[in-house]
């Protein structure tokens, strides 16, 4: 049967699931059959599709009236007294295109409803299963048709969320594939195709390691229930922290679907804390108390999350797994990656597939903190898998080497004498190299530097750029040993010189982010100062140690210094020409963010990646709004705000910003 074939759809279960698939179908244009086995059930499910359609008719979602879809949907009592299956409910199946069953999850009951829908359904009609748990082959065995028996998973609620995993049974047949894709499509949803019937099929494997191994971390002690879900919600940037999201959709509810792919053969080690909660009933926000409480047993109230909680666990660690998980996967041709990432930022709402954020942080990475977390949680199941392995043998580890599981295009890498320009476009790396001498900014290295920018600025490829020094520090200040012999007119030429480089970062037409760690100092810091974000490593001690040689700093540091921390304190670290950690600098609003050493490439990495997605002309009008308005005054600073604001209506990315947000799709900004 092809898609166009299909008429009437019959969906089996009126509960959480049911209601929602046959309000989905109906508003498709279909003729749908919602049975259920008591009629106040079926009422109840009648009354939820038709509050839903009001709200989506009021967001003006729905092209049709409420009573015309409604119209569409007939519910039907499929048992009787004795619990046999009504003759109403084989005539129902008689007309029946394509059943989609969403009863409780009971193999045996699934069994008895697919080997009597078999009887009585047509030939050609196609038998889908919403299980979220068991086979879809033992289900299809119960009939002789397995070739039309296939798994049609929606997410909940099915009018709201895009994603369907279609899942094939050993025997399911090409065509029954290509025809509940295809109807997927029509019902407006995005299918991905799970091509082996494995426990959990994609969302649920990916979802379990992902929650269980933040919940290992918090019972082995190893983390903060808070510190797991600050680093999930502010730092990997997802809709819920891990701890949140289960409370929000119960810990039962994970509890049951965990168990269950358990006993199908899914090779996991449950958290122990689950499994306390289960058994205390803290369920969580549904009985007013999970891993966090709540105002009132099914009250919610958002848990409160400290951001500054955001650097303490790395991240990589709570992922790593998730992405082990997607790598086997893969591995075992269950699904193509990019199904598997669509499933992931569909279905669970990730802002990157869960491939994407392997290619970003590093597969090196990803093997390291795997190797960690088999040792520190003594679990088996965080053996990296073969594919990893086997891409980082070959150096294939993400962004940083131009492929990892996508291609990104070419690294380049320039290397002059001084410093060293890294391409991996949309973004850029200029790394100061002369590690032995700690970076010390020669006038070769500040040339160097400025012809780098410039060569950037013309590169249209390249969105942000990333300034940051090779070895044990940032850099150490000016090179005091090109300061022999000088005269007091070569010294305020130098100065000028370094003071045009320093506005030609503050006034650069792309963002420049500075990553610090080691030493930063003199005119190291000046540098940075002069970037528009500063990440720095616990490990960067900052300051302006100039007086202590008799003189003041030279390149925009008592001018950018004063602007960034206040005078006072501008004062106190000028006049005395100590240095601060950068803990300190952080708090006193000198550096931005503050991250552990060995995670200071990949946050600049993140956020630089994060950036460039965004509309270059806008950021550059941003750039010069915030910057030239500052060092105006309010009136110069609107006025310019005002004009740029404007002067972006003109461009490409204007309509393609609001044309992509109507469309609700990721835009592709061009830079026009
Ligand atoms: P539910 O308990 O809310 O609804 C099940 C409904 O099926 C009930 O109304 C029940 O009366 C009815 N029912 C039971 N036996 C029946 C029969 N023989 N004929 C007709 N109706 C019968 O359950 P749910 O959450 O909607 O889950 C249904 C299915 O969907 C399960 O297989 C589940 O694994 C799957 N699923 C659930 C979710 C979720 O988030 N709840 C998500 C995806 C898939």
């Amino acid at each position: 049967m092809k898609v166009d074939d299909i008429k009437t759809i019959t969906v089996v279960g009126a509960g959480t699931m049911g209601h929602g698939i046959a309000e989905v179908a109906a508003v498709a244009g279909y003729k749908v059959y919602l049975a259920d086995i008591k009629k106040e059930i079926l009422d109840n499910a009648l009354e939820k599709i038709k509050w839903s359609l009001s709200k989506l008719a009021e967001k003006g979602m729905l092209r049709d009236s409420v009573e015309a879809v409604m119209e569409r949907i007939t519910p039907i009592v499929n048992l009787d007294e004795n619990g046999n299956y009504t003759e109403e409910f084989a005539k129902v199946l008689k007309e029946t295109d394509v059943m989609i069953e969403a009863i409780i999850e009971r193999l045996d009951l699934k069994q008895k409803l697919f080997a009597y829908a078999d009887q009585h359904a047509p030939e050609h009609a196609i038998l889908a299963t919403n299980t979220s748990s068991l086979p879809i082959t033992e289900i299809a065995a119960a009939t002789k048709r397995p070739e039309k028996v296939i798994g049609m998973h929606f997410f909940n609620p099915p009018p709201l969320m895009p994603l369907v995993e279609v899942i094939r049974g050993e025997k399911t047949s090409d065509e029954t594939v290509e025809t509940i894709m295809a109807l997927a499509k029509k019902f407006g949803k995005q299918p991905v195709l799970v091509k082996k019937d494995v426990p959990g099929f994609i969302v649920n494997r990916i979802l379990g390691r992902f929650l269980n191994t933040g919940c290992h971390l918090v019972a082995k002690g190893l983390a903060t229930i808070e510190e797991v879900d600050a680093a999930v919600r502010y730092v990997l940037g997802l809709p819920m922290g891990i701890f949140e999201l289960s409370d929000y959709s119960g810990i039962d509810v994970f509890y049951y679907v965990f168990t269950a792919m358990k006993e199908r053969g899914f090779n996991i080690t449950p958290c122990p804390l689950y499994e306390e909660k289960f058994k205390a009933k803290e369920y969580g926000m549904k009985t007013g108390k999970g891993f966090y409480t709540y105002p009132a047993p099914g009250k919610y109230a958002r848990p409160n999350i400290p951001k500054e909680l955001a650097g303490k666990v790395d991240p990589v660690l709570i992922l790593a797994p998730a992405v082990n998980e997607a790598a086997w996967l893969l591995r075992n041709d269950v699904a193509s990656k990019e199904d598997i990432d669509k499933a992931v930022k569909l279905g669970l709402g990730w802002p990157k597939g869960v491939f994407e954020f392997a290619d970003e942080y590093g597969l090196d990475k990803i093997v390291e903190a795997l190797r960690k977390l088999k040792t520190d949680l003594g679990l088996e199941e965080m053996e990296p898998d073969p594919l990893l392995v086997e891409k980082v043998q070959k150096g294939e580890l993400g962004r940083k080497t131009g492929k990892g599981f996508y291609e990104y295009g070419e690294v380049e890498e320039i290397k002059k004498n001084t410093i060293i320009i890294r391409k991996e476009k949309p973004i850029a790396w200029v790394i100061l190299n002369r590690p032995r001498k700690y970076n010390a900014l020669s006038p070769e290295l500040l040339k160097e530097l400025g012809e780098a920018l410039d060569e950037l600025e013309d590169d249209d490829d390249v969105r942000v750029v990333i300034l940051k020094g090779e070895g044990r520090a940032f850099s150490a200040g000016a090179d005091v040993t090109a300061f022999a012999g000088v005269t007091p007119i070569s010294v305020a030429k130098f100065s000028r010189r370094f003071q045009e480089l320093t506005l030609k970062m503050q006034f650069y037409t792309k963002p420049i982010i500075v990553a610090l760690h080691g030493y930063v100092l003199g005119g190291g810091l000046e540098i940075a100062m002069s970037g528009d974000i500063r990440i720095a490593s616990e490990d960067a001690m900052l300051g302006q140690p100039e007086i202590n040689l008799g003189f003041i700093p030279g390149a925009g540091g008592t001018q950018r210094l004063p602007r960034l921390v206040g005078r006072g304190r501008a004062k106190e670290l000028i006049f005395t020409g100590d240095m601060i950690p950068a803990r300190e600098a952080e708090k006193i609003g000198l550096v931005d963010k503050v991250v552990p050493p060995e995670r200071l490439d990949q946050e600049a990495r993140a956020l630089a990646l994060k950036i460039a997605e965004k509309p270059p002309l806008a950021l550059m009008a941003a750039k010069y709004a915030i910057e030239y308005g500052l060092e105006s005054n309010i009136w110069a600073g609107l006025a310019l705000e005002a004009h740029l604001f404007g002067l972006l209506f003109s461009t490409e990315d204007v309509i393609e910003g609001v044309t992509a947000f109507l469309e609700k799709r990721k835009p592709k900004f061009k830079g026009r």
